[in-house]
C-alpha cells in the first residue's frame, strides 16, 4: 500500500543509522528524571526547557543487540546500591535511585501521520503498551560504541571510579 505524496521527516535509527520504515517495530529512547516524591517521572531537560539529551528512535533489533550488549556488560559491573530506591532495571535488575537519571524505553512503531495542515504524509511513532527502563550505568556501557548521540551522558552521570574531570570542550 502506498501513501499519496511523499512522505517526508523519516525517521532515523540511532543504532544502524538507516530510515525506520512505516510499520516496522520501533522504540523511543527517552532520559528521564524522577521530578517528585510520588515517583512520578519525567524527560530531563534543562534550564531552557530542551532536552538534557534528544530523544532516540531505533529499530526493535537494533535495540535488541544494545540490550543484549548491556546484560553482558552487567554481568561484570558491581551494582550499586541506591541511597532512595525509587526503581529496578529492567535490564541488570540493579536499583535506581530517585536521584538518578535513567532511560525510558517506550516500544511502538512507525505510522504515517495525515493530519498535517500543508497535506504532507508526515511519519510519526506511534507508542504502544509496553515499556521498560534502564539504568544510567546500563546505558553508559554501550554509549560509546552505540549511541554517539548521547555522549554527553558521560557528563551528566557521576562515575565513581574515575577522576572527575570536567573540562568543557564545546
Ligand atoms: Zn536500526
Ligand atoms: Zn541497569
Amino acid at each position: 500500500m502506498e501513501t499519496p505524496g511523499k512522505p517526508s521527516d523519516k525517521i532515523l535509527c540511532e543504532g544502524c543509522g538507516t530510515f525506520i520504515e512505516v510499520l516496522d517495530e520501533a522504540l523511543l529512547l527517552e532520559l528521564h528524571e524522577t521530578t517528585d516524591k510520588h515517583m512520578v517521572t519525567s524527560p530531563c531537560v534543562d534550564t531552557h526547557g530542551q532536552y538534557t539529551l534528544p530523544p532516540v528512535f531505533l529499530h526493535l533489533e537494533c535495540w535488541e543487540e544494545l540490550e543484549n550488549a548491556m546484560a553482558k556488560r552487567a554481568e561484570d559491573t558491581p551494582k550499586r546500591p541506591a541511597k532512595h530506591l525509587a526503581y529496578f532495571c529492567n535490564i541488570c535488575e540493579g536499583e535506581i535511585d530517585k536521584d538518578s537519571p535513567f532511560s525510558v524505553i517506550s516500544y511502538g512503531s512507525i505510522v504515517v501521520s495525515k493530519r498535517t495542515p500543508n497535506g504532507k504524509a508526515e511519519h510519526e511513532f506511534k507508542p504502544g503498551q509496553s515499556s521498560r527502563i534502564a539504568c544510567a550505568d546500563c546505558l553508559m556501557s554501550v554509549v560509546d560504541e552505540y549511541l554517539p548521540g548521547w555522549d554527553e551522558l558521560h557528563q551528566l552521570i557521576e562515575e565513581p571510579e574515575e577522576d572527575e574531570d570536567e573540562s568543557n570542550e564545546n
